[in-house]
């Protein structure tokens, strides 16, 4: 018995464990807030879609322009670095200057949602940043865009209650909003089809979340049966009657008015008893 207890608490100290690793891995991104003045409004529109870019570039050029008081034009919410770092200059409830067209075009942007909703795409749009020139991403460049899409994700649909469909409607490249000035933005090396198979299926905290579940579960089956198996134990110990070796000290115990009458009761109670008529306390 006490042996499968302890293996319980093992099991539900590795589940805190888990979730402790988890929930690090979800902090690795660096704020670094752009306190000027290229962000703006997002004026009730709720984030929709996720559009990547090539900054044709370096990480440490793509934040000194995108936190310089001189830049009064662009921004963009994410910058991915080819180490895997993840830097953010504006926050996701206001609008970052990344992927804006004229309303002339709008009506002619290859993705179907820019048409449709006939509004600035910064407006309802997230936009990611990554270091390089040709959208050739790094593995570890790859692996945080990654669970930056994911982040986002999850950030908008507690924020807003929205889930961002991760498909090809939703999840864009700057040329399907502008073709004519981006049309190599993020670069034709970009690996979509691997991104798209990647979101597509459940991330690594998602599955471990399945896996505490059902480990969950399974704990919660062992201690139902440990609680199943204590009830029969004690109502086995529960007596009917007086047991012999007890009777002398509960007869005692009934006349000095200790109590009231010998009603049946637990092995443990009579044995109690017991030991204090032996000690001479009765
Ligand atoms: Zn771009």
């Amino acid at each position: 018995m006490r042996h499968i207890a302890q293996r319980d608490l093992r099991n539900v100290q590795r589940v805190l464990i888990q979730l402790a690793e988890a929930r690090c891995l979800s902090l690795n991104i660096i704020w670094k807030g752009n306190q000027y003045t290229n962000s703006s409004e997002r004026r009730g529109q709720v984030p929709q879609i996720i559009v990547n870019h090539i900054s044709v570039g370096s990480m440490a050029s793509l934040d000194a322009w995108f936190t310089s008081p001189n830049n009064k034009v662009s921004s963009a919410h994410f910058g991915v670095s080819k180490h895997g770092d993840i830097h953010q200059y504006v926050k996701l409830e206001r609008m970052a200057w990344t992927q804006g067209i004229s309303a002339d075009r709008i009506a002619k942007a290859p993705a179907a949602i820019v048409r449709e909703k006939g509004i600035n795409p910064n407006l309802y749009g997230v936009s990611i940043e990554h270091e390089g020139y040709d959208g050739n991403l790094s593995e570890e460049q790859f692996e945080a865009s990654l669970w930056l899409h994911r982040y986002i994700r999850d950030y908008v649909k507690q924020e807003w209650g929205y889930v961002i469909p991760f498909n090809r409607e939703h999840i864009l490249g700057h040329f399907q909003i502008d073709p004519v000035r981006k049309s190599s933005c993020p670069g034709p090396k970009f690996p979509w089809i691997r991104l798209y198979a990647m979101l597509a299926k459940p991330s690594w905290e998602e599955q471990q979340m399945e896996q505490l579940r059902l480990e969950l579960q399974a704990t919660k089956a062992v201690v139902a049966d440990l609680e199943a198996r204590l009830a029969v134990m004690e109502r086995d110990h529960h007596l009917s009657e007086v047991p012999d070796w007890a009777k002398a000290s509960v007869n005692k115990a009934v006349q000095q008015g200790l109590i009231r009458t010998p009603t049946p009761s637990s092995h443990d109670f009579f044995r109690i008893l017991t030991v204090l008529d032996r000690k001479g306390l009765l």
